[in-house]
């Protein structure tokens, strides 16, 4: 059995969450499993352990819980990337659209420095609309994004096409 195969029978499928007609990737039972949280960290730090990393950016929530781990295995810091309100200090923030309305994340201001070299984590991306706002924000800031590393891709969303264009997309398990 490989690695990718088994991770991903750790990760349930929640049917009709948030709500109807999502089929919810619940990563709870992943991190449960103590070989499933040591491999995904290993397969997520492998795409990138020969590139220079400044920073990995985790989106919240889910993107911490890999994140921070993540940016310790690349010798880089980590940076959250927040919803409204949350963050303490001055901040950047990018609106972004949803299937039905909006939303928002926001940045420190003083998060990165320019020319900085960023990976942008998240558990998973579907339409693509938070990493790429995530994207607007590290680039508003002057730093350069040279990675995508998510532990899930619908890829069914084609959310890989909001992303920046000729930055390399690292998902483990693409459905
Ligand atoms: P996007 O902005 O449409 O790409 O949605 C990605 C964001 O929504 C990420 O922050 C994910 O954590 C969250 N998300 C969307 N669908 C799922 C899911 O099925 N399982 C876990 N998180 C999800």
């Amino acid at each position: 059995q490989s690695i990718k195969d088994f991770i991903s029978e750790t990760i349930r499928t929640i049917p009709d969450f948030p709500k109807e007609g999502i089929q919810f990737k619940d990563i709870t039972t992943l991190l449960q499993d103590k070989r499933a949280l040591e491999l995904t960290s290993y397969m997520l730090a492998q795409p990138f352990r020969h590139k220079s990393v400044d920073y990995v950016v985790g989106l919240e929530s889910r993107g911490f819980l890999f994140g921070t781990n993540l940016a310790q295995d690349l010798n880089a810091g980590f940076v959250p990337v927040r919803k409204p309100g949350k963050l303490p200090a001055k901040t950047l923030s990018e609106t972004y659209a949803l299937e039905y309305g909006e939303d928002q994340v926001e940045i420190h201001e003083d998060a990165i420095f320019e020319g900085a070299k960023v990976i942008i984590h998240d558990d998973l991306i579907a339409t693509g609309g938070t990493a790429s706002a995530a994207s607007k924000l590290i680039e508003r800031l002057g730093g350069v994004i040279v990675g995508y590393s998510f532990i899930i891709e619908l890829s069914f969303l084609n959310g890989r096409d909001q992303l920046t264009q000729n930055v390399p997309v690292e998902s483990i398990l693409i459905e």
